[in-house]
């Protein structure tokens, strides 16, 4: 078998595999980016990106592209289905510490897509969609990672392997790297339709949470779409697929749900999940390989992102300067706490809020966001933590 040569292999062209394909390639760094499908998957799933990883893509010089692409998202909403009561939270009020005082709402696959369009273009990357890892062996100098495509199984040898492989990691499995956590006992439905749902719910904002004891909301605007995601307990996936279905969701939205046609309906199952080790040697696991959590707060592809800047900025410090390979246990460290420490607790809590009973918990809860939106300073806070700049600030100061 011919062996080709290359400095890092990353697996997966999803958000965050080309994220850190891309920070490589621009500080000279050979790749090869190993993507098993033919193409960039244009699944609905991340379509908010935070103001901090908007400022991290302007160094790759993606975010005017994105922000061309997507919608301006400076306001969102938690809003309480049951009582109507709404709690507004505007982002410009930490105009201060970015030049980026929104949120983007845009489709994550726009990002996969115009990243790979780049790095085609350039002469020390290869993007290789239709190619799959199937295997790897690290030894002290290097990485056999064989991919798999359409005519055979071609071996590279890499110095480095990250795996940006998603939720199902086959870099996580090889390394044999636990993955413990809890899955939600419930589904979550999503649908997507072109319908006017502003016109019905006036002051509507393009990212709303709505709390309820019996069926929570996301209403997430992107530019030619609504999104809508509610929990799916236990119900048949037929049933879940149905217009039956479909116009139960929107009656509670907005009323005459069979009016409503829609684009995508997709259910999926939602974990909290952290795997034991980020890295191992000469390999670096990254976004949902590394970590999955729900999407309330759309915190997932954002701190994966987060991941891939940390790690590649860590990796190019070691195969350009020869700095230490100590640097990687650092990663390890910094992105594994602010993993337990922010992402993992603050979904968790952020679920709570939206499907908490009636009960006292959960007036409390809401009693808390309500001191948080009516204090200037607690409300700041709270702004730059949701915007994930503590967690940022956090990694930072780990040593
Ligand atoms: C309904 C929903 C809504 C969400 N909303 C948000 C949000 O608003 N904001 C947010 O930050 N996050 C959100 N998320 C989470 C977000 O989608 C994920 O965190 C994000 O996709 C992770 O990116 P990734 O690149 O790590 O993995 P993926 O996007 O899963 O990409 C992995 C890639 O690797 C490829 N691959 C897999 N195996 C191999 C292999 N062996 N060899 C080569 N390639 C391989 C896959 O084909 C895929 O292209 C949401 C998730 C869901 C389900």
């Amino acid at each position: 078998m011919q062996t080709r040569r290359t400095q890092v292999v990353v697996a997966g062209a999803g958000p965050v595999g080309s994220v850190a394909a891309t920070y490589l390639s621009r500080q000279g760094i050979d790749v090869i980016l190993a993507e098993s499908a033919m193409d960039s998957a244009q699944d609905l799933r991340a379509s908010t990106f935070h103001p901090p990883t908007l400022e991290m893509l302007a160094t790759l010089g993606v975010t005017e592209r994105l922000i061309e692409t997507g919608l301006k998202a400076p306001v969102y909403h938690w809003r309480d289905r049951r009582s109507g009561e709404i709690l507004s939270f505007d982002l410009t009020e930490i105009a201060d510490v970015t030049a980026y005082p929104f949120r983007v709402q845009c489709e994550q696959y726009h990002l996969s897509r115009m990243l790979a369009d780049t790095l085609e273009a350039e002469e020390n990357t290869q993007v290789r969609f239709g190619h799959r890892v199937v295997y790897f062996e690290q030894d002290d100098t290097g990485v056999d990672v064989y991919l798999e495509h359409a005519t055979g199984i071609e071996k590279v040898r890499a110095d480095y392997l990250i795996g940006a492989d998603g939720a199902n990691s086959i870099v996580r499995k090889w390394l044999n790297v636990e993955f413990d956590g809890f899955t939600y006992p419930e589904r979550f439905l999503t649908l997507s339709t072109a319908w006017p749902i502003e016109d019905a719910l006036p002051g509507l904002a393009k990212v709303n949470y709505v709390s309820d004891p019996d069926e929570w909301q996301v209403l997430l605007r992107v530019p030619s779409l609504w999104r809508v995601l509610v929990p799916a307990p236990e119900e048949s996936e037929a049933y879940l697929l149905s217009d039956e279905k479909k116009n139960a969701v929107f009656d509670g939205i907005m009323g005459d749900g069979a009016a409503v046609t829609t684009g995508h309906r997709t259910i999926y199952r939602v974990h909290q999940r952290v795997a034991k080790r980020f890295h191992k040697g000469r390999v670096l696991l990254v976004g949902d390989a590394a970590h999955l959590n729900n999407p309330l707060g759309g915190f997932g592809m954002n701190s994966g992102i987060h991941d891939a800047f940390n790690a590649c900025e860590k990796l190019s410090a070691i195969i350009n300067d020869g700095a230490s390979a100590d640097l990687l246990d650092l990663y390890d460290r910094q992105r594994r706490t602010v993993t337990f420490d922010f992402t993992q607790r603050q979904t968790i809590e952020n679920m709570e809020i939206m499907r908490g009973g009636q009960d006292e918990a959960h007036e409390r809860r809401r009693d808390a966001l309500r001191i948080l939106a009516s204090d200037p300073e607690k409300r700041r806070s709270y702004l730059l933590r949701q915007a994930m700049y503590d967690s940022i600030g956090q990694a930072a100061a780990i040593s």
